[in-house]
């Protein structure tokens, strides 16, 4: 027998629903019919905590903390066919995206992708583009008569990192430190 989790009424965000609806505006959550047919296409379906049926659910039960710590948003391979098939025209691949960007902004980012965000906060790309992994990108560009990598000026990368939330982890970083 599954354990059943209990929670408490106060604990819901019955406005959860309506922060991502609006955003999303004709291609809505709100219309889901919990089908499933998003669920039984989903090509990352096995390594996810919460299908998407389910996601769409809890969002509009309003379980944000359970949608904001759920895998399932940084697992999407955002191949888009739940969006394709959904009956009732409903984005799940762009709500997933939505709530990346909400989970970036309260914290809850997984562990592996927090050395990704200190490279770009540090020079601009998500790989690192610095000593003798740049000499060697550099050799091949040539080799191919590939123009120079010019590096991204840092300054313009600021309102990205207060829009995505990035921001917030760098701060928390610096404090821990
Ligand atoms: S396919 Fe669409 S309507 Fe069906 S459960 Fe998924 S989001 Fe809801
Ligand atoms: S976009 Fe993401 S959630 Fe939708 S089917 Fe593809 S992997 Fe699954």
């Amino acid at each position: 027998m599954t354990e059943e989790e209990v929670i408490d009424s106060k604990d819901l965000d019955y406005k959860f629903r309506y922060e991502i609806s609006e955003k999303v505006g004709a291609k809505s959550l709100l219309k889901c019919i919990q089908c499933g047919v998003c669920s039984s296409g989903c090509t990352v379906t096995e390594y996810v905590d919460l299908q998407p049926n389910r996601v769409v659910a809890s969002c509009l039960l309003g379980l944000r903390n359970r949608v904001l710590s759920s895998n399932s948003i940084w697992t999407c391979s955002l191949c888009h066919r739940c969006t394709e098939r959904c009956p009732k025209g409903v984005d799940y691949s762009f709500i997933l995206a939505l709530l990346r960007n909400l989970a970036m902004k309260e914290g809850y980012i997984p562990e592996e992708y927090r050395g990704t965000i200190q490279t770009l906060h540090k020079n601009g790309f998500v790989v690192p583009y610095t000593g003798g992994l740049a000499k060697n990108i550099d050799r091949r560009r040539d080799r191919f008569n590939l123009p120079k990598i010019v590096p991204p000026d840092l300054k313009e990368l600021e309102s990205i990192k207060i829009e995505t939330g990035i921001g917030n982890i760098l701060k928390e970083e610096e404090e821990e430190k």
